[in-house]
């Protein structure tokens, strides 16, 4: 299995626009932040998680050559505006992609994005994908994948488990049940923003709480802002990463 971080990026990106701080004028690479996805590799497939408004970009920067299934963390227009962009796989494949989510991140999707569940014949869009609401761990390609319950400030969100790797995005609480079942990881990819506290996701400090608390064997902070230079990266205490566009994970 192979995880591959598609954008390690806050909701604007990095660099956001208007902006000339450092960390958005820096001329490191790693420094340029598209919104946050990852994609997973389990044999030939493909698992997609979250479908950012730069999903184009990210499917042609990595070569994927298609997607097999998505799972959704929830609905927010920075982790699922560029669902539209799974159309071209549709095109060539022809299949429908079935899209994993719970149940209030699924209504809030068929009641934006109808068309894309639904299909619209007067503009003739066959449906591109088919929802499936997912509570409990459910089995896909021969994994099993485990939703984790997770609180993005008052709403919630939905963190997967595959294996022995987590991500948890957009978080800012990890209730207890959920605590249990990320005992014993390898990886966990999670929601760390910015030094600078925040109502709905972990900063740094709370997600280094977090790693202290689960002791995974290696640690990647993701959903960065322009607050984070990837530089900084030396100030982490060992088995933590940040995150960057292209950072291949092997499991
Ligand atoms: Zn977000
Ligand atoms: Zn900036
Ligand atoms: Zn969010």
């Amino acid at each position: 299995m192979k995880i591959t971080i598609l954008g390690s990026g806050t909701s604007t990106g990095v660099p956001m626009v208007g902006c000339g701080c450092p960390v958005c004028s820096s001329s490191d690479p790693k420094d340029k932040r598209t919104r946050a996805s990852i994609v997973i590799e389990t044999g030939e497939k493909y698992i997609l998680v979250d479908t950012s408004p730069d999903l184009r970009r990210q499917a042609l920067r990595q070569r994927i050559p298609h997607i097999d299934a998505v799972l959704l963390t929830h609905p927010h227009a920075d982790h699922v505006n560029g669902i539209d962009d799974l159309r071209g796989y549709h095109f060539i494949h022809r299949r429908v992609i079935p899209c994993h989510g719970s149940r209030s991140t699924m209504e809030a999707m068929l009641r934006s994005f109808s068309y894309i569940f639904r299909g619209l014949e007067v503009a003739g869009y066959a449906p591109l994908m088919e929802a499936h609401i997912v509570n409990e761990p459910f089995s896909l390609f021969g994994q099993t994948i485990v939703p984790i319950h997770l609180y993005h400030g008052s709403m919630p969100a939905t963190g997967y488990r595959i294996d022995g790797a987590a991500y948890l995005t957009d978080c800012s609480r990890i209730p207890e049940s959920s605590l249990a079942l990320l005992a014993g990881l390898d990886l966990l990819i999670i929601d760390a923003l910015r030094y600078t506290p925040h109502e709905n996701h972990f900063n740094i400090e709370g997600a280094l709480k977090v790693v202290e608390q689960l002791k995974p064997k290696r640690a990647v902070f993701t959903h960065l802002t322009h607050e984070v230079a990837h530089g900084d990266e030396a100030r982490l205490p060992e088995g933590v990463e940040f995150a960057y566009d292209g950072m291949e994970l092997a499991l």
